[in-house]
């Protein structure tokens, strides 16, 4: 086990010395867990197959589910990738640094376990300072998952990852909150058309501009099981906080007649339930036998993405057995929440505004 290093460092300025340290810890075959805009990744030198194995191993990933090579800037993409499919330039223009994933033709410098052994590579130039800073210095592509357990809520906060990785990673580089919340939109450009893989950041809407032809599930959050094969990060199982998580669909006032009725059900049965509803709800269940925490506006998807994975955090650290979340709207960055919370509930979603089967639903929340 390591010691785990704590660094603070400015989001804005990161401090040159502090970040040759974390950059020597790459560069010796070592984890270091650093800010991006989208979520906190454990990254490793993605040259290095047992450095890239420790990511694994720390994290308690399954070997199949492949990583995330960060790049400095776009000419290093030739470092990485063997080819440069036409689509490519111009989604890297307008996107990158970004939020933006794209999965290529794997080189064949880049460890094979960073692929999950296949022929494909997932790259994206980070925008955090702190990121680009910590790849410009290393002068390395840095191969990094979200810096938490597996199946987990992702990292969003330096202190997240010591909740998770303490003992497991040797440098923590502390610059603040992730700033999107979310992780990065995946795109496999490897497959004609072009698919989505995965929701985030970027929302989709804006690739079509660029990608006219690119497939998007209807529904990702449901496709993605289906996807199994292209995308094998996308589990049903994922982001998970410890309590059960139940999607309570439909109108507002129905979702709180159905959430009272479970809510009695659950505290008689002696279990502590959490509430995750939009602000402009939260008025609706205060005096309850739950603990409520509202999830930000509803008008606001960039307060709700940015603070989503500490919400669920938060709650099991109020130590409820189950979580009632409000599902969020598709469309923009809403699909990605969306798709977080159906995956954080692994699929379990009541619809207040269509007959339930309460037994049915209840008799796994009581067990
Ligand atoms: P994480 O870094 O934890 O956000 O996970 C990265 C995700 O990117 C994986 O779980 C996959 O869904 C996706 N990914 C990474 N590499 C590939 C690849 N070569 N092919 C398809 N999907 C990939
Ligand atoms: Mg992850």
């Amino acid at each position: 086990m390591a010691q785990t290093q704590i660094l603070h460092v400015d989001p804005y300025q990161p401090d040159p010395d502090t970040i040759a340290v974390a950059a020597a810890a790459i560069a010796g075959g070592q984890l270091v867990a650093f800010p991006t805009e989208t979520v906190y990744g454990l990254g490793a030198n993605a040259f290095d197959p047992a450095a890239v194995e420790r990511i694994f191993t720390a994290k308690q990933r399954p070997w199949t589910d492949p990583l995330i090579v960060h790049l400095a800037t776009v000419s290093h993409l030739d470092r990485v990738v063997q080819d440069m499919p036409a689509a490519l330039i111009g989604l890297a223009e307008r996107f990158w640094p970004g939020p933006l994933t794209l999965v290529l033709c794997r080189g064949r410098s880049v460890a094979p376990n960073v692929s999950a052994g296949r022929n494909t590579v997932a790259v994206r130039v980070p925008a955090h300072p702190v990121a680009h800073a910590l790849l410009v210095a290393c002068d390395l592509p840095i191969a990094a998952p979200s810096a938490n357990l597996f199946s987990r809520p992702s990292p969003t906060t330096a202190q997240h990852v010591l909740d998770d990785l303490d003992g497991r990673v040797e440098v923590i580089l502390d610059g603040g909150t992730a700033t999107i919340g979310l992780e990065s939109t995946v795109v496999d450009l490897t497959q004609t058309p072009p698919v989505l893989l995965r929701p985030g950041g970027v929302p989709a809407e804006l690739l079509l501009d660029l990608l006219p032809d690119l497939r998007v599930p209807a529904d990702p959050m449901v496709g993605a099981e289906g996807e199994a094969t292209a995308s094998p990060g996308m589990l049903l199982k994922h982001y998970a906080p410890h309590a059960a998580v139940v999607l309570l669909r439909g109108n507002a006032l129905s979702a709180r007649a159905l959430a009272l009725t479970i809510l009695n059900l659950l505290h008689n049965a002696g279990r502590r339930v959490g509430l995750l509803v939009p602000d402009e709800e939260f008025s609706l269940y205060v005096g309850l036998h739950a603990e409520v925490v509202g999830m930000g506006p509803s008008t606001d998807l960039l307060a709700v993405a940015r603070y989503l994975f500490a919400r669920l955090r938060e709650l099991d650290s109020l130590g409820v057995d189950v979580i009632l979340a409000r599902e969020v709207a598709a469309g923009g960055l809403g699909t990605a929440i969306r798709d977080r919370l159906f995956r954080a509930a692994e699929g379990k979603i009541l619809d207040a505004d269509a007959p339930v089967d309460l037994g049915n639903w209840l008799t796994p929340l009581l067990k």
